[in-house]
């Protein structure tokens, strides 16, 4: 237990379960005292989220559906209500319709895309200008992003154009939120089984690809992907914005397979 984030009161939006990377960071934040509100899509998910955030000493535990500009509002109202100000906000959120996450990305029919781009990326911006306006005294934003942003990964397809738009609105936010000081930064995990990417085609193929490629020969655990998130939402970062930070074990720096890899 640490001090880092004494007195800092933040949104988690995202946790599913215990293998969600938004209670990764949530736990290393608390470890660090920070005070923590969730937020949960859907009542099966909040039966879940509940006693998770109660083991962080948490009964801040609100429905958000993010496709919805209504929900948004009634949440962070209801927690300005009792907070009134808030320091960080995690937004580890993201969905495509899993039929389209496999087969060709050209493929992708309007409706599938428009969601995908709503719910991934557009939710970030919709709650980063709700957060900011209980930010008086400055304050962090983070959400989570994927390597399939800059290239292509099999199967990531819309998620990939989707994740793009996200990195890409990282950085016009750093510029518009700066002056208040408030920063808006994005973390790049390497792959992790959790309820989402498990919707992912093959994701167990891409799981071992990466361990046996990445320079730390190792896949990335949720503690590191928590580690990173407590130096983005804690003072420790204070002069980075606009950053997109690989939390890979080095995956992205690499340029072909590994000749001393094992046969996959
Ligand atoms: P997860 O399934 O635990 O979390 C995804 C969350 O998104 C869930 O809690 C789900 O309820 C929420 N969500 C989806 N639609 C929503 C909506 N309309 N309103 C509110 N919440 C909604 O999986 P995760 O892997 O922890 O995902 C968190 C973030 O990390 C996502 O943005 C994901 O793309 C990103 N990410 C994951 C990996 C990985 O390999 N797991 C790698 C890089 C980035």
């Amino acid at each position: 237990k640490g001090t880092l984030m004494a007195g800092k009161r933040g949104v988690v939006m995202g946790v599913a379960n215990k293998n969600s990377i938004a209670w990764a960071i949530a736990k290393s934040c608390a470890d660090q005292g920070a005070e923590i509100a969730f937020t949960y899509q859907g009542e099966a998910l909040g039966k879940r989220v509940r006693p998770l955030a109660e083991s962080v000493g948490s009964d801040m535990v609100l429905p958000c559906d993010v496709s919805d500009d209504a929900a948004i509002n009634a949440t962070f109202d209801e927690i300005e209500k009792k907070w009134g100000k808030i320091d960080f906000v995690v937004h580890a959120i993201g969905w495509a319709d899993k039929q389209y996450l496999r087969g060709r990305y050209v493929d992708t029919p309007r409706e599938a895309f428009l969601q995908a781009l709503d719910i991934s990326c557009f939710s970030f911006t919709a709650v980063a200008r709700r957060a900011a306006a209980m930010m008086n005294e400055g304050g962090s934003l983070l959400t989570l992003t994927y390597l399939g942003a800059e290239r292509v990964m099999p199967h990531y397809n819309v998620m990939g154009v989707a994740k793009a738009a996200l990195e890409a609105s990282v950085r016009y936010m750093a510029v518009d939120l700066g002056r208040d000081n408030i920063r808006v930064n994005g973390i790049s995990a390497g792959p992790i089984m959790t309820l989402a990417a498990n919707g992912i085609g093959d994701f167990r193929y891409i799981l071992r690809w990466n361990q046996i490629n990445a320079p730390l020969e190792r896949n990335v655990s949720l503690k590191d992907v928590g580690g990173s998130g407590l130096y983005f939402l804690s003072d420790l970062s204070a002069g980075v914005t606009g950053e997109i930070h690989h939390v890979d074990c080095g995956y992205n720096i690499i340029g072909m397979k590994n000749p001393e890899a094992p046969d996959m």
